[in-house]
C-alpha cells in the first residue's frame, strides 16, 4: 500500500516542501530509502523502526520503501522521522490515508518514541502557511516557534503515539493560539550607557554611528572602554520591527541555535568572535553551508575586537558581504543565500603595545608602530566611516558622580534621526545616511557656497580621497540630522572631518 505525507527542509534559510513516500509491499523484508538523502536522514530507518515497535506498533517484515521528493533538493537532518514513521503506519493501515491530508509533519524521534526538537521550524511553518498547509504538527519543544507564523494551525507533540492519537481521534493535541503572540516580551537589556563613566567623545561618535548606520573603528589603549561602549551599541538602537525579528529568528533557528521553548527573538544581537575565528565560521559555510557570524549578527552588531589580529584574508572576506547585506555560498548542489545586514564596530590598539602617544608607556619605534598600521589595510579603513582616538579615562571622570545618560535617552535622539533620514531617503529606497550612493551625495547634502568652499580647503589641506571625502559627507548628514538641522553646516563638516583622521595616520603622518 502506498501513501505520501507532507514534511519540510531547510535550504539555507528558506524552508523547502519534501513529500515523504512510503510503499509496503509483499516481498523479501527490506527497509530502502531513496532521495538524495544525507547520512543521517538514511540513519532513520533504524530510528523510525525502533521507535515504532517501542511505542507499541509492530507489524510483520514486509519490503519497505521510503522515497523523499522532490529528487534534486538534497535532504538533511533529522526532521523526517516523524513523516517517514506516520507515512509507513498509513501504509500499513493503522491510520487511515485520509487524516494525513493537509498536514505537514516534522520532528525527530528517540529510539523510545519521544518527539525531540528540529532545526527550521520557523521557515519550514512560513512556508507551508504559504503554500496553503492548513496545518503542521511539530515537537513540543518547537511549538512557540512555529506559532509564531498566524493563519496556520501549529499542534506540539511529546511522542509518536501522542500524534497517533490524535491522528485517530483518541485523543486530541492542543492546538496553539495563532492569535496569542508567542513574541518574547521586549526583554530590557541587562547593560546600559548610563554604566559608562565619562568618555564624551567616544559615546558622540558612536551615537552618530548608530544614527547614520556608519560602521565605527575605536582606536585607543588597553582598558580605554573600547569593548564596554561597544557592548552597547544595541541598547541604543531602535527596537527591532516584526519582520527584523521574524528574519534573526530564521537564520538561529536554522542555525539549531535557537533555546527550546523560544519564540520570537525581539533583542538585537551582538556577536563578538574571537579573533582566531576562520574564514568559514565568520563568513558562513560547510558542506552544507550554515550562517556564520556575520548572519548570526544580521540587524545587530557584529564587533571586531583586536582588529588587526584578525587573518588579513578573514577581514578581506567581509567586504563583499558588508556592501550587499548578504551573503551567497555556492555549492554543487546548489547556492545558499544568508542574509547580513549588520553594523559593524571594530576595536584595535594604536600600537603593537597599545599605549602609543603616551610616551611615557609607549617604547615602540616609529617603524614598529608603521608596522602594526600597515596591517590595518586601505580596503579595511575603507569600510570604516568613523574612526575614533580613544584615551584613557582620567581619573577624575572615572570617578566623578556625574549622572551619565541612559541609553533609553539616547536612543530616542537617534530615533528622531533616523525618522529623518528615512523620509528624505526614501526615493532613492534606502534608510540610512551611510548608503547615499556617491553620485546622489551632492543632491542629498546641500552644501552653501561657504561649505563647499570649506569642503576644498580641507580636501587639499588633508589631501583627501574621493572615497575619505564621501564618508566625510555622509557623517556630516547624519550629525546635521542628530542637530536637528536641514542644512550641512561648517560644524557639521568639521566634526565629520575629526572622524577621519585615521586617513592621515595610515599614510605615516604622525598626528
Ligand atoms: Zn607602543
Amino acid at each position: 500500500m502506498f501513501n505520501k505525507v507532507l514534511s519540510g527542509t531547510l535550504h539555507g534559510v528558506e524552508g523547502r516542501l519534501i513529500v515523504v513516500e512510503a510503499d509496503v509491499s509483499e516481498g523479501l523484508p527490506t527497509f530502502n530509502m531513496v532521495g538524495f538523502l544525507a547520512s543521517e536522514v538514511r540513519e532513520a530507518s533504524d530510528r523510525v523502526r525502533t521507535a515504532l515497535n517501542n511505542s507499541g506498533y509492530h507489524f510483520s517484515p514486509k519490503r519497505i520503501t521510503i522515497n523523499l521528493s522532490p529528487a534534486d533538493i538534497r535532504k538533511e537532518g533529522a526532521s523526517f522521522d516523524l513523516p517517514i514513521s506516520i507515512a509507513l503506519l498509513a501504509s500499513y493501515g493503522l491510520i487511515p490515508s485520509e487524516s494525513l491530508d493537509g498536514i505537514l509533519f516534522m520532528g525527530e524521534l528517540s529510539l523510545n518514541g519521544d518527539l525531540k526538537p528540529v532545526r527550521g521550524v520557523l521557515s519550514i511553518v512560513d512556508l507551508a502557511r504559504n503554500c496553503g498547509i492548513k496545518k503542521v504538527i511539530l515537537p513540543y519543544d518547537n511549538r512557540f516557534e512555529g506559532a509564531i507564523i498566524p493563519e496556520i494551525e501549529v499542534y506540539g507533540a511529546s511522542s509518536l503515539k501522542d500524534v497517533v492519537d490524535h491522528l485517530l481521534d483518541n485523543k486530541l493535541l492542543e492546538k496553539m493560539d495563532a492569535n496569542q503572540h508567542y513574541v518574547e516580551k521586549v526583554k530590557p537589556y541587562a547593560i546600559d550607557f548610563s554604566q559608562v563613566k565619562g568618555q564624551r567623545s567616544m559615546k558622540r561618535a558612536t551615537e552618530i554611528a548608530v544614527a547614520g548606520r556608519h560602521n565605527i573603528l575605536f582606536m585607543g589603549p588597553p582598558g580605554s572602554g573600547k569593548s564596554m561602549i561597544a557592548k552597547r551599541v544595541p541598547t541604543i538602537m531602535p527596537e527591532l520591527s516584526y519582520e527584523e525579528s521574524i528574519e534573526l529568528t530564521k537564520i538561529y533557528s536554522a542555525k539549531g541555535m535557537l533555546k527550546s521553548n523560544e519564540g520570537l527573538i525581539s533583542t538585537r544581537p551582538f556577536r563578538s568572535p574571537h579573533h582566531s575565528i576562520t574564514a568559514h565560521s565568520l563568513i558562513g559555510g560547510g558542506n552544507v553551508p550554515s550562517p556564520g557570524e556575520i548572519s548570526l549578527a544580521h540587524n545587530g552588531v557584529l564587533f571586531l575586537d583586536e582588529l588587526l589580529e584578525f587573518q588579513k584574508n578573514t577581514i578581506e572576506m567581509l567586504r563583499q558581504p558588508t556592501e550587499e547585506g548578504q551573503v551567497t555560498i555556492s555549492r554543487i548542489n546548489g547556492s545558499y543565500t544568508f542574509p547580513c545586514d549588520f553594523m559593524l564596530v571594530a576595536a584595535m590598539n594604536p600600537c603593537p603595545c597599545g599605549y602609543y602617544p603616551d610616551r611615557a608607556k609607549c617604547y615602540c619605534t616609529p617603524n614598529q608602530i608603521k608596522r602594526y598600521m600597515n596591517k590595518l589595510s586601505q580596503p579595511m579603513i575603507d569600510r570604516m566611516d568613523i574612526c575614533i582616538h580613544v584615551k584613557r579615562i582620567p581619573y577624575d571622570e572615572l570617578y566623578s558622580d556625574s549622572i551619565e545618560e541612559t541609553s533609553a535617552v539616547i536612543k530616542e535622539r537617534i530615533c528622531k534621526a533616523l525618522d529623518i533620514q528615512r523620509e528624505r531617503l526614501k526615493e532613492f529606497g534606502i534608510n540610512y545616511n551611510s548608503e547615499i550612493p556617491s553620485q546622489k551625495l551632492d543632491e542629498v547634502c546641500k552644501l552653501s557656497r561657504k561649505e563647499l568652499a570649506m569642503r576644498r580647503d580641507l580636501f587639499e589641506k588633508y589631501n583627501l580621497t574621493a572615497r575619505g571625502a564621501s564618508k566625510i559627507m555622509k557623517v556630516s548628514r547624519t550629525i546635521a540630522d542628530l542637530n536637528g538641522s536641514d542644512a550641512v553646516c561648517e560644524k557639521h563638516l568639521f566634526e565629520a572631518l575629526s572622524y577621519r583622521m585615521i586617513d592621515l595616520y595610515n599614510g605615516g603622518q604622525n598626528l
